[in-house]
């Protein structure tokens, strides 16, 4: 008899927990991601800021799962789903659009930024979503230094050496403290014509307070904190403008070559692939068994899913996500084996943390509120056993442990994909005669 065939598209938190719970589930499963790594989103900011390489947070999906038999990792796009005739479009460098069929389908795509209607940001304000998009923050950042120390000019310092993060949240808050770091110790002595302390580091934020997940506390300690390491923040008003030369904030402009949006997020596209309710943001909207209102077959976790407990909805969180993973592959299993169901998901929340800087983070967990440098290292430990493999582990310590101690950095490098480390000058911008005569 041939055997059942379960689809899971995304090889993030969701997709490979849930990858994870049918080890021994007599099917046929295939793991579809557009991208071959898992990814530890996380800890993003630090290959930002350059202390990570981005192969300490990423692994290939192919590697995890190598002792798991039963699963097939594709490397493709899924662009749509049929759910009358069960089948997943998949398209990669080859195939376009090529359909696939399930009995079973966990949809795990997560997010992506959302720039709450202003797309035209994006040109000017990348965000921090993958890799790629933190490769090109850590080129951008560290080659704002270098225009700075080739500079002639001290008047156009400022706008080189200013750096403007757009959302005050756990990644623009832990990216901002990072980045303070980045320019009041590891830079420290090796520019000439520049003094890179002098950076301006902005965290902008149409919210009152820093942090709006954690307690009002918490959200003081961490501002209290941001601003000794020098860091301005600046709350309570939306960004107005952001173009080539910096934003604009309550009518004042901001002059800065680097503006990193760490606002909002936004579901992937699997609502509209299946054609079913989605909420507000767009995220789909799930029963307390996780699937989908008329599809038994049919599971979204994580991100790109909505559910809501004690009258609020999941946060989108790595907890919730692998939960829901666990949970779903379970219920399949289950259903397969010819088990009872388990009991409705139910979402045990673990707590929340948020490093600021150099030894200090906050930790939030049920009554418990801690800040400094106990809640650093318990960040540190959790976010250790939370990476993927044992050689990640010990890599992220080791790097760790030397940078806590060296100031120095893991990964200081500008790697253009074009082959030279200069960026061409815009079409119409005038290039100055910067070294002439030296
Ligand atoms: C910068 C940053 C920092 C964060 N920090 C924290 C933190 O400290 N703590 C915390 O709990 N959470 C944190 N989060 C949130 C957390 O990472 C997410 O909640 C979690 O990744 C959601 O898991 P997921 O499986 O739903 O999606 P993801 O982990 O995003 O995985 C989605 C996967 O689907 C793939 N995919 C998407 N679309 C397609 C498609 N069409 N075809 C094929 N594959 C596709 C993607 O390539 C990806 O591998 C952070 C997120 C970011 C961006």
């Amino acid at each position: 008899m041939a055997q059942t065939k379960i689809m899971i598209v995304g090889g993030g938190f969701g997709g490979l927990a849930a990858a994870k719970a049918l080890k021994n589930t007599p099917a046929e499963i295939t793991l579809i991601d557009r991208t071959n790594h898992h990814l530890f989103q996380p800890l993003l900011y630090q290959v930002a800021t350059a202390v990570l390489t981005p192969s300490q947070i990423a692994t290939p999906i192919r590697s995890i799962l190598r002792n798991q038999k039963n699963v097939t990792v594709i490397l493709g796009e899924v662009t749509g789903v049929d759910n009358g005739k069960k089948c997943v479009f998949v398209t990669d460098a080859d195939r376009q659009n090529v359909s696939i069929a399930y009995d079973y389908l966990i949809l795990a795509t997560g997010a992506t930024h959302s720039y709450f209607g202003h797309n035209e940001f994006e040109a000017f304000a990348p965000g921090l979503k993958s890799l790629a998009d933190a490769e090109a923050a850590r080129n951008k950042i560290l080659q704002a230094f270098e225009l700075a120390e080739a500079e002639d000019d001290p008047t156009l310092h400022r706008d080189l050496l200013t750096f403007i993060l757009v959302g005050a949240g756990p990644t623009g808050v832990e990216m901002a403290g990072a980045l303070a770091v980045l320019v009041r110790t590891s830079l420290k002595s090796e520019f000439r014509r520049i003094d890179p302390a002098s950076a301006r580091i902005v965290l902008v934020d149409m919210a009152p307070r820093v942090l709006g997940p954690f307690s009002e506390e918490l959200s003081k300690a961490a501002k209290i904190r941001l601003e000794k390491l020098g860091v301005e923040v600046r709350l309570g008003h939306s960004v107005e403008q952001i173009d080539a030369d910096g934003i604009m904030v309550a009518g004042e402009r901001i002059a800065s070559k680097t503006v990193i949006w760490t606002a909002g997020v936004a579901p992937s596209p699997a609502g509209k692939w299946l054609n079913v309710e989605t909420d507000r943001a767009g995220r789909v909207r799930i029963q307390k068994d996780l699937t989908v209102p008329g599809h038994v077959e049919i599971f979204v976790v994580g991100d790109t899913a909505s559910l809501d407990q004690n009258g609020k909805p999941l946060p989108g969180v790595a907890q919730v996500a692998m939960q829901q993973g666990r949970y779903a592959g379970k219920l399949i299993h289950n259903r397969i084996v010819g088990n009872p169901p388990p009991p409705p998901f139910s979402y045990f929340d673990k707590g929340s943390m948020a490093v600021v800087g150099k030894g200090f983070a906050v930790l939030q967990s049920g009554k418990v509120q801690v800040s400094g440098f106990g809640a650093w290292l318990t960040w540190a430990a959790v976010h250790l056993q939370f990476l993927a493999t044992s050689s990640l582990r010990l890599g992220v310590f080791l790097q760790w442990a030397w940078t806590y101690v060296t100031g120095q950095r893991g990964d200081r490098l500008i790697v253009n994909h074009h082959g030279s480390e200069v960026a061409k000058p815009a079409p119409d911008s005038a290039v100055k005669p910067t070294f002439a005569g030296r």
